[in-house]
């Protein structure tokens, strides 16, 4: 367990169910992979990679597809209390606290822009957004339009559940943290300059929106460099989880795409290896600066 949880729901917009649990279930392991990669050629090697090497494991042994979060944690996942008390309550607050308030130093002195914070919003089956509809299937997401991360906890229980096993705080603010990497990039307008180059060059548009993705894992783990260096880690191994999540996420960097609908498949993302190296790149040498280098890699620039 990290030192990052948080009681504190003054970040969070609570737009959960207020009834029951229940709900229409998160759809199974293809939401948790994103859609991202199911398009494209890249992409969709890269998902059979992940697939093979993470999932079919867990599949095959535990009845993941059922997408089966149960009892007590389902109940909390869904409710809207408007609190940060639940254990996945206090690990999510915790990180997207922790990271607004790294950011809200780092972005001003190293990129010299003003850092506005980033709310979380929680909801549960389907939520509207500025960037349009979506559902738990899509997995968390940053809309820019509205610069809100938006996270079923349903998906995070899941994950700590079936995907990771594991029981470190990290790997899920890993996920958070990647989340508000969007944030920074719509604040320091690269989100924007990819989204043009995108639009202006659409065979290579997938090169920029997975530098765009490796730049935000780069982004985590210049937070997990922070964190450490703050002494809010217990142990390596917590780093080492976190990085096993970056292999365990699939695409979720949506935006609006003019049908008010959200279209997660409009985005790729890097290989499972690429995602850990970035990740790695940014915890190593605790400079969102380097984090720049997922253009160059991708042969791209902004
Ligand atoms: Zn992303």
């Amino acid at each position: 367990m990290t030192k990052i949880r948080s009681t504190d729901a003054s970040n969070i917009d609570d737009r959960r169910s207020s009834g029951g649990g229940g709900g229409g279930g998160l759809g199974g392991l293809g939401s948790v992979l994103g859609g991202g990669g199911l398009k494209a050629g890249g992409g969709l090697i890269g998902v059979l990679v992940l697939l093979a090497a993470l999932f079919l494991p867990k599949i095959l042994g535990g009845n993941a597809t059922q997408s089966a979060v149960g009892g007590d944690a389902a109940q909390s996942a869904d409710q809207a209390d408007g609190t940060c008390s639940s254990d996945l309550e206090q690990i999510v607050c915790g990180a997207a606290n922790d990271v607004n308030a790294f950011w809200s130093t780092e972005v001003p002195q190293v990129f010299a822009t003003q850092y506005l914070a980033a709310k979380t919003t929680f909801f549960s089956g389907a939520v509207s957004t500025a960037c349009g509809q979506a559902s738990s299937q899509t997995g968390p997401f940053y809309c820019p339009n509205d610069e809100h991360v938006y996270i079923d906890l349903r998906f995070m229980q899941q994950l700590e559940d079936q995907l990771v096993g594991t029981t470190s705080d990290l790997a899920e603010q890993y996920i958070i943290a990647h989340e508000y990497g969007h944030h920074v990039q719509h604040l320091l307008g690269t989100s924007d300059a990819v989204s043009q180059h995108e639009q202006q060059d659409q065979q290579n548009g997938h090169l920029y929106s997975e530098a765009l993705e490796l730049q935000a894992d780069c982004y985590a783990g210049v937070w997990i460099h922070s964190a450490k260096q703050r002494g809010l880690l217990d142990t390596d191994q917590e780093v080492s989880e976190a990085f096993d999540a970056a292999n365990s996420v699939g695409d979720d960097y949506i935006q609006s795409r003019g049908g008010g609908q959200v279209d997660p498949d409009t985005f790729t993302h890097g290989t499972s290896e690429q995602r850990k190296r970035w990740l790695n790149s940014g915890f190593t040498s605790g400079d969102p600066r380097q984090c720049d280098g997922t253009f160059a890699e991708m042969g791209v620039s902004v």
